[in-house]
């Protein structure tokens, strides 16, 4: 990106209109460590899965959460007149993902459970090669009552880390910023959940919830900005992916690239994924992560490089968007290190836009909620905007149209009927969405 090309992004990033910025430090290559990390985190889930069927019978036997990978023929005919090399476009349905209603039950659900086999392992009630299921039997519930576990979350984590630890027995607290969803309090609440809530923003009240369980040695801490155990568990759901992929028979490799759009927040969703992707796809996936437009702190914060915190306030943005989870000022350091080389770019997406996907992708049966549909935002960015010609002209090469777009729907089964039939109606009202307006550079 030229001198003048990067002082035209940071005026349109400042003036609150969508950008695409793409990673000078973006070097896509084969990474035996990632790879050899994923196979970790997918030993541990299916170490896991006794437990996890014995706690949520709805997994049935097998005791995995796993989503759908699902054809959308309307999405694509929508989005291709902004983006007409748009052949194939595929979305990953963690919306819809069992436990939790998000892409969390990826994340917090494998921290609690993993929290509790160490503690249970610790306190000699589980021996190795023992039966992981006797953690859902009287015993062992009765042993996680006398311990905690808190977090500090918009809302997701917060649902997620709250209905696995109290399946468990565990006591839970739940911190939560100002712009925490009425429902999600009151469902956490029923669940026998401490919700506080702050008044500040999350990482205000991350900080908060941090200091508070430090204090006492039964809690354990879910840690979003900074937890590798929260990281391995959504890393493994590129696995996962892969496996559908070639059942579909769209195996990737240097003919058919993999192209992901990756909702973030803190980063550890789409930081997780992109990583366990690049371990399992070597140099042929290009992940991408979206923000919305007043929340953009990964762009923010990688376009700075490493070395400082960078916060979207610098810039003059409010940080306020409607998309839940993704209100975020500061990244997570830990992501932003991991990501430096893996990561393809990041883009912002107005408000507007994703209640209009929101009502595109409810026409296809998709329940989203809106930060779940701002990865449709990629298609167009990649294909309609200069910045995302030349990334296809380098890493592409003849091959755009045998690409496979990927977009990562995070959330929205849990969203209440109401609310959900509201934002499909303003996305309606809103009509269809346009290309970018103006080419930006
Ligand atoms: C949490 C969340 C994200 C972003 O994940 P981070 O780990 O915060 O980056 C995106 N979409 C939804 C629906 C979420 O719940």
């Amino acid at each position: 990106m030229s001198q003048m090309q990067d002082d035209r992004l940071l005026e349109r990033l400042r003036a609150g209109q969508p950008v695409l910025w793409t990673n000078p430090d973006y070097a896509p290559a084969e990474d035996p460590q990632a790879a050899a990390d994923v196979a970790q985190a997918q030993a541990d889930w299916q170490s896991f899965a006794p437990l996890l069927a014995a706690l949520w019978p709805e997994l049935g036997a097998s005791g995995a959460i796993r989503s759908e990978l699902i054809a959308v023929p309307g999405c694509r005919e929508a989005l291709a007149a902004a983006a007409p090399d748009l052949a194939t476009l595929l979305v990953k349905g963690d919306h819809a993902l069992p436990v939790a209603g998000s892409v969390k039950a990826r994340g917090g659900v494998f921290e609690v459970l993993s929290t509790a086999v160490a503690q249970a392992r610790a306190a000699g009630l589980l021996a190795e090669g023992g039966d992981i299921a006797t953690l859902a039997g009287p015993d062992a519930r009765a042993f996680f009552a006398k311990r905690r576990i808190a977090v500090g979350s918009t809302g997701n984590l917060g649902l997620s880390v709250g209905i696995s630890a109290r399946a468990l027995g565990y006591a839970a607290t739940v911190h939560m910023s100002h712009d925490a969803k009425a429902w999600k309090v009151a469902r956490l609440r029923d669940l026998g959940v401490e919700v506080v809530q702050h008044r500040s923003d999350y990482s205000a009240a991350v900080a908060t919830a941090r200091d508070i369980a430090a204090r006492d040695p039964l809690t354990h801490f879910v840690d979003d900005e900074s937890s590798a155990l929260l990281f391995n568990g959504y890393s493994a759901a590129a696995a996962e992916l892969k496996d559908q992929l070639d059942a579909m028979g769209r195996a990737i490799g240097p003919e058919r690239p993999l192209i992901l759009y990756l909702p973030c927040g803190i980063g550890g969703a789409p930081g997780g994924i992109a990583y366990g992707a690049r371990g399992v796809f070597g140099p042929d996936v290009h992940p991408f992560f979206v923000e919305p437009v007043q929340a953009p702190s990964a762009l923010v914060q990688m376009r700075h490089g490493p070395g400082r915190e960078t916060s979207v306030y610098e810039l003059g943005l409010s940080n306020r968007t409607e998309a839940d989870g993704m209100a975020v000022a500061t990244m997570s350091q830990l992501v932003a290190e991991r990501m430096r080389r893996r990561l393809a770019g990041v883009f912002t997406v107005s408000d507007d836009d994703l209640f209009r996907w929101v009502a595109m992708a409810d026409a296809e049966g998709l329940r989203l909620e809106p930060s779940a549909a701002s990865g449709f935002g990629g298609p167009r960015m990649l294909q309609g905007t200069e910045a995302g010609r030349a990334f296809c002209a380098t890493h592409l090469t003849g091959r755009e149209a045998a690409a496979v777009h990927v977009v990562w729907t995070t959330g929205g089964a849990f969203l209440p009927e109401e609310i959900y039939q509201s934002h499909v109606a303003a996305g309606r009202k809103l009509g269809p969405a346009s290309g970018m307006q103006g080419d930006m550079t």
